[in-house]
């Protein structure tokens, strides 16, 4: 190849000309094979888009038969072509007629060339289209060569996916660049929401692609290597400073990747052949995520994820911009998309503006899906690739009720989208209609129903839902959303309106239940080998009493004259409940002596969320005035299956004979000890799954606001005797394999109760 790295270098700034050039889209594409052709010493250049129905059509050639342009089409996979396509990689074939995938297109007349050298064109990890070059003799490209084609690629996947060449396609057979996406995930918050795309960590956006002088661009990309290292460092040594989701070994491999030769390397190969320091970046950056998105070794993915992650923050440093969009920044109608994220910072985004959550990751109860329940935003989770499948403003639609999302829907599927929005809408008025009606069963049992709150925003669904108070108040919530540790008067202040707003319908409150996958951001955290086993709860408030102690005093001081109801989260064993009450008993006893005014009741439980206590009701019922049962920490600790890991945490089936038996258990030892008994984890706000609770003896379920229409509709259509006749036989031990959730279903479809 004539001069290595002249040689690219002037194709680019030439290709520059040509993309400024006020010409058909068609006409720039023929000038471009033709000068990368010249360029490279090829006898032939083609390009071949991505078209929306996954065939392959050759959009531009020098060299092949012109007539074969938009004739021939590969279908997915098909030839060398649709093989770097699938692959998304490079293929250098001296003799590649002699490759088993060779497909021979007899329009083409390429029978007469031997070596072929195809890159696939890529975005965002994403494959655009194939660009090829062929020679008659039989060579092998040099690494430079297909270095200079891939750099080429970049400009290309930037005309494609700017839409230019959809006026030269077919109905039906446009480029897929920018086609409407659907991907299926899993349900995390139900509503539909439609809006457009705002990456939580966004991407940073080449703009200026072709380098005006390397020397400079070397420089730029070899001080912000150096920034970049200085800052893990930094970073490293600051560890155990509570950092949102950083753990150590993130940092290390961060730091590895940094100093990674290899990786290194290909950014300076793909400076020097004529890019900008951030198109280089972009370029390597590229090719990880395609490697990513076909691996399917989870430890290999996470790496090439921390390398994704590791680019972003080497662009962000090249171009500056910030680590995350501004709060006052979202647009209206905003989608969030983020391959995961904190439940503090989905807090921290405007929810007025807010519509619709998108995850790579995230379980249903998980606790940003909890988050995103509590503020009423649909969210989906699970879906694959999610990040790279979309572009900021891109429009789309989240159904959470599907568990699916739309992206760059096409009109009418919009329209639908609206219509169903409307008939929500509509549904939801129906159900405002129940809210005065008491939730009493066809055979007249009444089930109280409550719901699960822990921020203002939450306080009006008491009386729009007509629930009859607030059965989990999760207090952790207001400490995740302050900056600061929140001051004893403030916590004070804010239960208080918490109680004004319920009107004298009981509110129970939960102690600081933190750890795990809550973190505080002001506050240290320690890095745990098992999180969800760890610190957290009231073994951290045990620890550390003074939080515990404070927050306590602000209960007391919050409801003068009123019943106070207070309780304890992940209590394993009755000494924990021993003690917390015990503390409450000592701050008691100091407003007490200080003549404050003081609740005139209170009532102390425990949450059952840890196995071990299933052993130990007759101890721990004695002591408490109530339990509620934390269904969601207690299915994911008797199944074993981490609740935030989709990959193990929907492989059990909650309503299933072992929860059942241990939760009918719990009702019935309540009975005997005349102590009520709740349940408040998120089992409680499906339908069918309330009804099978409701059959095992529970009157008393806490849920997510919205979910209070649906299961007091289902209520009021339910026979409880007729229900339990159905569900007692199957948690016998000679009910085998029958599924309960089959036969409760079939039991509900056959006796006209939605669920
Ligand atoms: C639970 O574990 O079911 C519960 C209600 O508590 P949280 O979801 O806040 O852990
Ligand atoms: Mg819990």
């Amino acid at each position: 190849m004539r001069g290595a790295l002249g040689g690219p270098r002037v194709l680019l700034r030439r290709l520059r000309e040509v993309m400024a050039e006020p010409v058909s889209a068609q006409e720039r594409l023929d000038k471009i094979v033709v000068m990368i052709a010249a360029n490279m010493v090829a006898e032939v250049c083609s390009v071949y888009v991505l078209r929306v129905d996954g065939s392959l059509e050759l959009y531009a050639t020098e060299g092949l038969s012109r007539k074969a342009v938009h004739l021939t089409v590969l279908r997915a996979g098909e030839g060398l072509v649709g093989l770097v396509a699938k692959e998304a990689a490079p293929l250098n074939l001296p003799n590649a007629q002699a490759h088993p995938a060779f497909s021979y297109k007899p329009e083409t007349g390429e029978e007469i060339y031997h070596s072929f050298l195809g890159v696939p064109v890529l975005r965002a990890g994403n494959t655009l289209g194939v660009l090829v070059v062929q020679n008659r003799a039989h060579r092998t490209y040099s690494e430079e060569e297909i270095e200079a084609l891939q750099t080429t690629a970049m400009v290309l996947a930037e005309m494609i996916a700017s839409g230019e060449l959809t006026a030269l396609a077919k109905p039906g057979a446009e480029p897929a660049a920018r086609r409407p996406v659907h991907a299926k995930g899993e349900t995390l918050s139900d509503g539909i929401g439609l809006g457009y795309v705002v990456l939580h960590e966004p991407r940073v956006f080449v703009k200026n692609f072709i380098a005006d002088d390397l020397q400079k661009e070397q420089q730029r990309l070899d001080q912000a290597i150096d920034t970049l290292r200085a800052t893990i460092d930094v970073m490293l040594e600051e560890e155990g400073v509570a950092r949102a989701g950083e753990h150590r070994d993130v940092l290390e491999t961060y730091r590895m990747f940094a100093h990674d030769r290899g990786w290194l390397h290909k950014m300076r190969e793909a400076v020097m052949t004529g890019l900008t320091a951030e198109a280089a970046v972009e370029r390597v950056q590229s090719d990880t995520r395609a490697r990513m998105m076909r691996q399917t070794d989870p430890f290999l993915r996470e790496r090439l994820h921390d390398l994704d992650d590791l680019a972003n923050r080497l662009m962000r440093e090249l171009l500056g911009e910030e680590n995350a969009p501004k709060r006052t920044e979202l647009p209206e109608n905003a989608i969030l998309v983020a391959r995961n994220m904190s439940p503090a910072a989905l807090l921290d985004y405007d929810r007025t503006r807010l519509r619709g959550v998108v995850l790579e990751e995230g379980a249903p109860t998980s606790h940003v899906a909890i988050v995103a329940r509590a503020i009423g935003v649909p969210a989906v989770g699970q879906v694959a690739n999610a990040v790279g499948l979309v572009d900021p403003l891109d429009a789309i639609i989240v159904d959470g009720d599907a568990g699916e999302v739309h992206a760059r829907p096409m009109p009418d599927l919009e329209r639908a989208y609206a219509e169903k929005v409307r008939l929500r809408a509509r549904r939801q008025a129906q159900y405002a209609e129940l809210r005065d009606r008491p939730a009493v069963t066809k055979d007249g049992e009444r089930v109280n129903l409550f719901i699960n709150a822990g921020l203002l925003v939450d306080l009006p669904h008491i009386s729009e839902t007509g629930a009859d108070g607030i059965g989990l108040f999760r207090t952790e919530l207001q400490f995740m959303v302050a900056a600061t540790l929140p001051r004893a008067s403030e916590q004070a202040r804010f239960y208080r309106s918490v109680l004004d707003a319920a009107g004298g319908k009981p509110v129970t409150f939960r102690t600081l239940d933190v750890g795990g996958d809550k973190l505080l951001p002001y506050m240290r955290s320690i890095e745990e080998e098992n999180p969800a086993l760890g610190w957290r709860a009231i073994r951290l408030s045990l620890d550390r009493p003074g939080l515990l102690r404070s927050q306590l005093r602000a209960l007391l001081e919050s409801a003068p004259g009123q019943e106070l109801r207070i309780m304890f989260p992940m209590v394993a064993t009755v000494a924990e409940f021993d003690q917390a009450r015990a503390l409450l008993e000592k701050e008691l006893t100091h407003l007490r002596r200080h003549k404050h005014d003081l609740p005139e009741t209170i009532q102390v439980g425990a949450m059952i969320e840890v196995p071990s206590l299933l052993f130990a009701l007759d101890d721990i019922l004695p002591r408490v005035d109530f339990l509620s049962v934390g269904s969601n920490d207690l299915v994911q600790f008797l199944f074993a299956a981490d609740r935030s890991n989709a990959r193990v945490s929907g492989r059990f089936d909650p309503i299933s004979a072992p929860v059942l038996r241990a939760l009918k258990q719990i009702v019935e030892k309540g009975r005997e000890y005349n102590k009520p008994i709740a349940l408040c984890g998120e089992l409680a706000s499906r339908p069918l799954e309330a009804l099978a609770l409701i059959a095992a003896g529970f009157r008393t379920l806490s849920l997510s606001p919205a979910a209070i229409g649906p299961v007091k509709a289902m209520i009021l259509e339910l026979d409880v005797g007729k229900a339990a006749a159905v569900l007692d036989p199957l948690l016998t031990h000679k009910a085998g394999k029958a599924s309960i959730r089959e036969r409760l279903s079939a039991f509900a479809a056959s006796a006209g109760i939605p669920v």
